[in-house]
Protein backbone atom coordinates (compact mmCIF):
# COMPACT_ATOMS: atom_id res chain seq x y z
CA UNK A 1 0.00 0.00 0.00
CA UNK A 2 1.35 3.64 -0.35
CA UNK A 3 0.84 6.26 2.23
CA UNK A 4 1.72 10.02 2.75
CA UNK A 5 5.05 9.21 3.39
CA UNK A 6 7.17 11.00 5.93
CA UNK A 7 10.71 12.58 3.76
CA UNK A 8 13.06 14.35 5.99
CA UNK A 9 13.90 17.66 4.32
CA UNK A 10 17.22 18.42 3.16
CA UNK A 11 18.31 15.11 4.12
CA UNK A 12 21.54 14.42 1.92
CA UNK A 13 20.83 10.85 1.42
CA UNK A 14 24.40 10.22 -0.09
CA UNK A 15 26.23 11.21 3.30
CA UNK A 16 24.84 8.02 4.30
CA UNK A 17 26.13 5.75 1.48
CA UNK A 18 29.17 4.79 1.46
CA UNK A 19 29.52 3.47 4.96
CA UNK A 20 26.26 1.37 4.51
CA UNK A 21 27.49 -0.52 0.85
CA UNK A 22 30.42 -2.17 2.37
CA UNK A 23 28.38 -4.05 4.20
CA UNK A 24 27.13 -6.27 0.91
CA UNK A 25 29.29 -9.23 -0.23
CA UNK A 26 30.73 -8.71 -3.43
CA UNK A 27 28.85 -10.32 -6.47
CA UNK A 28 25.66 -10.65 -4.70
CA UNK A 29 22.39 -9.28 -6.84
CA UNK A 30 20.31 -7.84 -4.37
CA UNK A 31 16.39 -7.33 -5.47
CA UNK A 32 13.35 -5.41 -3.72
CA UNK A 33 10.17 -5.70 -3.66
CA UNK A 34 7.39 -3.56 -2.70
CA UNK A 35 4.13 -5.51 -1.07
CA UNK A 36 0.93 -4.45 -2.57
CA UNK A 37 0.60 -3.84 -5.71
CA UNK A 38 3.93 -5.83 -6.78
CA UNK A 39 4.15 -8.89 -4.82
CA UNK A 40 0.53 -9.08 -4.17
CA UNK A 41 -2.29 -7.93 -5.64
CA UNK A 42 -3.82 -4.20 -5.30
CA UNK A 43 -6.44 -5.64 -3.45
CA UNK A 44 -5.92 -3.74 0.28
CA UNK A 45 -4.23 -0.81 -1.57
CA UNK A 46 -8.37 -0.43 -3.25
CA UNK A 47 -9.07 -1.02 0.58
CA UNK A 48 -7.22 1.39 1.62
CA UNK A 49 -8.17 4.14 -0.98
CA UNK A 50 -11.67 3.43 -0.75
CA UNK A 51 -12.10 3.49 3.06
CA UNK A 52 -8.62 4.97 4.33
CA UNK A 53 -6.41 3.55 7.52
CA UNK A 54 -8.87 2.58 9.87
CA UNK A 55 -11.21 0.22 7.76
CA UNK A 56 -8.21 -1.15 5.82
CA UNK A 57 -6.57 -2.22 9.15
CA UNK A 58 -9.57 -3.79 10.42
CA UNK A 59 -10.14 -5.54 6.90
CA UNK A 60 -6.35 -7.28 7.02
CA UNK A 61 -6.91 -8.19 10.71
CA UNK A 62 -9.90 -10.08 9.75
CA UNK A 63 -8.33 -11.59 7.19
CA UNK A 64 -5.03 -12.10 8.21
CA UNK A 65 -5.24 -15.81 7.70
CA UNK A 66 -5.96 -15.28 4.25
CA UNK A 67 -2.97 -15.21 1.86
CA UNK A 68 -3.53 -12.21 -0.15
CA UNK A 69 -3.99 -12.36 -4.28
CA UNK A 70 -1.07 -12.90 -6.32
CA UNK A 71 0.40 -9.15 -7.49
CA UNK A 72 2.33 -8.94 -10.91
CA UNK A 73 5.84 -9.86 -10.22
CA UNK A 74 4.29 -13.31 -7.80
CA UNK A 75 5.73 -15.36 -10.65
CA UNK A 76 9.27 -13.43 -11.05
CA UNK A 77 10.05 -13.84 -7.29
CA UNK A 78 9.16 -17.60 -7.67
CA UNK A 79 12.08 -17.88 -11.09
CA UNK A 80 14.04 -16.14 -8.28
CA UNK A 81 13.47 -18.21 -5.93
CA UNK A 82 14.19 -21.29 -8.64
CA UNK A 83 17.45 -19.32 -9.24
CA UNK A 84 18.81 -19.53 -5.97
CA UNK A 85 17.95 -23.18 -5.15
CA UNK A 86 19.55 -23.91 -8.58
CA UNK A 87 22.94 -22.31 -7.13
CA UNK A 88 23.05 -24.90 -4.26
CA UNK A 89 23.41 -23.31 -0.56
CA UNK A 90 26.89 -22.61 -0.64
CA UNK A 91 25.96 -20.05 -3.08
CA UNK A 92 22.57 -19.13 -2.34
CA UNK A 93 23.95 -15.59 -0.78
CA UNK A 94 24.42 -14.53 -4.65
CA UNK A 95 20.80 -13.69 -4.39
CA UNK A 96 19.52 -11.65 -1.93
CA UNK A 97 15.51 -10.50 -1.48
CA UNK A 98 13.90 -8.04 0.29
CA UNK A 99 10.54 -6.81 0.56
CA UNK A 100 9.88 -2.96 1.26
CA UNK A 101 6.74 -2.40 2.39
CA UNK A 102 4.72 0.89 3.67
CA UNK A 103 2.76 -1.57 5.79
CA UNK A 104 2.75 -1.95 9.41
CA UNK A 105 1.42 -2.84 12.15
CA UNK A 106 -1.72 -5.56 12.41
CA UNK A 107 -1.07 -5.66 8.53
CA UNK A 108 2.24 -7.25 8.67
CA UNK A 109 0.80 -10.16 10.04
CA UNK A 110 -1.11 -10.66 6.71
CA UNK A 111 1.62 -9.79 4.59
CA UNK A 112 4.17 -13.06 6.52
CA UNK A 113 0.93 -15.42 6.00
CA UNK A 114 0.80 -14.64 2.47
CA UNK A 115 4.60 -15.47 2.03
CA UNK A 116 4.17 -18.56 4.43
CA UNK A 117 1.33 -20.15 2.41
CA UNK A 118 2.89 -19.33 -1.15
CA UNK A 119 6.39 -20.78 -0.11
CA UNK A 120 8.07 -17.52 -1.45
CA UNK A 121 11.30 -17.00 1.37
CA UNK A 122 12.22 -13.44 1.29
CA UNK A 123 15.76 -12.64 2.88
CA UNK A 124 14.66 -9.49 4.52
CA UNK A 125 11.45 -7.48 5.19
CA UNK A 126 11.13 -3.98 6.35
CA UNK A 127 7.64 -3.08 7.72
CA UNK A 128 7.99 0.62 7.16
CA UNK A 129 4.75 2.78 7.75
CA UNK A 130 4.46 5.75 6.27
CA UNK A 131 8.68 6.22 6.03
CA UNK A 132 10.45 7.24 2.78
CA UNK A 133 11.39 4.07 1.53
CA UNK A 134 14.82 5.80 -0.03
CA UNK A 135 17.33 5.99 2.81
CA UNK A 136 16.47 1.74 3.30
CA UNK A 137 16.86 1.42 -0.54
CA UNK A 138 20.31 3.74 -0.36
CA UNK A 139 21.25 1.05 2.28
CA UNK A 140 20.16 -2.35 0.55
CA UNK A 141 22.00 -1.14 -3.04
CA UNK A 142 19.83 -3.21 -4.99
CA UNK A 143 20.38 -4.20 -8.25
CA UNK A 144 16.81 -3.61 -8.81
CA UNK A 145 13.75 -1.93 -6.75
CA UNK A 146 10.25 -2.68 -8.10
CA UNK A 147 7.25 -0.17 -6.86
CA UNK A 148 3.82 0.59 -8.07
CA UNK A 149 3.77 3.88 -6.68
CA UNK A 150 5.51 6.64 -9.18
CA UNK A 151 6.35 8.43 -6.03
CA UNK A 152 8.38 6.55 -4.66
CA UNK A 153 10.05 5.17 -7.52
CA UNK A 154 10.85 8.65 -8.64
CA UNK A 155 12.40 9.32 -5.32
CA UNK A 156 14.56 6.45 -5.30
CA UNK A 157 15.48 6.53 -9.15
CA UNK A 158 17.91 8.83 -8.18
CA UNK A 159 19.92 6.51 -6.03
CA UNK A 160 19.50 3.18 -6.71
CA UNK A 161 18.09 1.41 -9.88
CA UNK A 162 13.80 1.29 -10.19
CA UNK A 163 11.36 -0.19 -12.11
CA UNK A 164 7.95 1.38 -12.03
CA UNK A 165 5.02 -1.58 -12.06
CA UNK A 166 1.98 0.14 -13.98
CA UNK A 167 -0.51 -2.01 -12.31
CA UNK A 168 -3.66 -1.52 -10.02
CA UNK A 169 -5.31 1.21 -8.09
CA UNK A 170 -1.70 3.09 -8.17
CA UNK A 171 -1.70 3.51 -11.41
CA UNK A 172 -5.32 4.68 -12.45
CA UNK A 173 -6.06 7.64 -13.92
CA UNK A 174 -7.57 10.18 -11.07
CA UNK A 175 -10.85 10.48 -13.27
CA UNK A 176 -11.19 6.34 -13.43
CA UNK A 177 -10.71 6.07 -10.09
CA UNK A 178 -14.32 6.10 -8.70
CA UNK A 179 -15.16 3.43 -11.32
CA UNK A 180 -12.48 1.41 -10.42
CA UNK A 181 -13.58 1.32 -7.15
CA UNK A 182 -16.90 0.48 -7.44
CA UNK A 183 -16.88 -2.74 -6.88
CA UNK A 184 -14.37 -2.95 -3.65
CA UNK A 185 -17.23 -0.49 -2.26
CA UNK A 186 -19.85 -3.35 -2.96
CA UNK A 187 -17.89 -5.96 -1.74
CA UNK A 188 -16.94 -3.84 1.52
CA UNK A 189 -20.39 -2.30 2.30
CA UNK A 190 -21.39 -6.36 1.67
CA UNK A 191 -18.79 -7.47 4.46
CA UNK A 192 -18.93 -4.52 6.97
CA UNK A 193 -23.31 -5.16 7.28
CA UNK A 194 -22.71 -8.70 7.51
CA UNK A 195 -20.16 -7.84 10.58
CA UNK A 196 -22.34 -5.34 12.16
CA UNK A 197 -25.73 -7.66 11.72
CA UNK A 198 -26.86 -9.12 15.18
MG1 LIG B 1 2.61 -0.74 -3.51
Amino acid sequence: MSRPVMVKKMHNYNETTSADLSQWPKDQVRIVFDGDGVLFSDEAECIYREKGLEVFQQFEQEKKHIALPEGPLHAFAFKLQKVREALGKENAWRVRTFLVTARNGVANERAFKTLQNWGLEIDETHFLGGLDKTPFLIAIDPAIFFDDSSDHINRAKQYVPAAHIVYGIQNVKPSNIAAELAPVRLVLNKEMKNTTSP
